[in-house]
């Protein structure tokens, strides 16, 4: 009778630990390169060159409802380049680093996949997470989303409500925007937040906002 109900127990645990989650939804999000690099601190271009004026990817982060999140969950799968050998090239076009030193890329990828890849891979190897945020980068182009609406990188100001909104009418979902401060103290277009599902397919509407202000009007500075 003991037995039997110790095999019910080992049971019952393998069916919660099956089911029970390790993150709640994703955080995908991109940053303007002009406003990461008009700031007090700088910015150091890639290795491979300036990159383009577009939006960048900084990461996809899996977080919790609470508004909490996991990092660094798995010593034991280190970043690997070999794992994203064929998306290299979308990779230095797309997710470049703007950090001091100048390097190739890797130092950033490497942060990302360790610091929050490793957190959702029970749904994304280090292969498909980088694929998934290549291309909800491609699907979200926010670029295009703001700019069809006039709302250029010129360095002149916008409201808030007119980027939120732009974003909101091309991409389907409310994004989070924030914002970092130029070398005038000007508030700008920093990053861009916008929420994924915990299987990394779809956008969704996001189940909690990060912290933070801008200004009712923020600048849109050039790259
Ligand atoms: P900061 O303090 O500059 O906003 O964020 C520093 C780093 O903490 C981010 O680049 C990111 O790695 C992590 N981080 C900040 N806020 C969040 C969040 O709401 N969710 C997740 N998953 N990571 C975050
Ligand atoms: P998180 O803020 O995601 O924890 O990590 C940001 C880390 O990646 C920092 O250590 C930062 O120096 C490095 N990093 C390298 N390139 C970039 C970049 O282009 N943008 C940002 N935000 N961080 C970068």
């Amino acid at each position: 009778m003991k037995f039997i109900y110790s095999l019910f127990v080992i049971q019952l645990l393998f069916v919660v630990s099956a089911f029970s989650q390790d993150f709640d939804f994703f955080y995908f999000v991109q940053q303007w390169p002009g406003s990461y690099c008009d700031t007090q601190k700088s910015c150091c271009y890639p290795s491979t060159g300036k990159p383009a004026a577009d939006f960048g990817i900084h990461g996809l982060w899996p977080n919790y409802n609470d508004g909490t999140y996991p990092s660094n969950c798995d010593s034991n799968t280190p970043f690997d380049r070999t794992q994203i050998s064929s998306v290299l090239k979308r990779m230095k076009s797309e997710w470049p680093t703007l950090a001091c030193p100048s390097n190739d890329g890797i130092n950033f990828w490497t942060h990302e996949w360790e610091k929050h890849g490793t957190c959702s891979e029970s749904v994304l190897d280090q292969h498909s997470y980088f694929q998934t945020a290549l291309d909800l980068k491609h699907q979200t182009n926010l670029l295009q989303a703001l700019t069809s609406k006039g709302i250029k990188p010129n360095g002149e100001s916008y409201t808030l409500q007119s980027i939120k909104e732009a974003i909101q009418e091309s991409v389907g979902y409310t994004p989070f925007v924030e914002c970092n401060v130029d070398t005038s103290g000007n508030s700008q277009l920093y990053q861009v937040y916008l929420c994924v599902d915990n299987s990394g397919s779809s956008l969704i509407e996001c189940p909690v906002y990060p912290h933070g202000k801008c200004g009712s009007e923020i600048e849109f500075p050039a790259f």
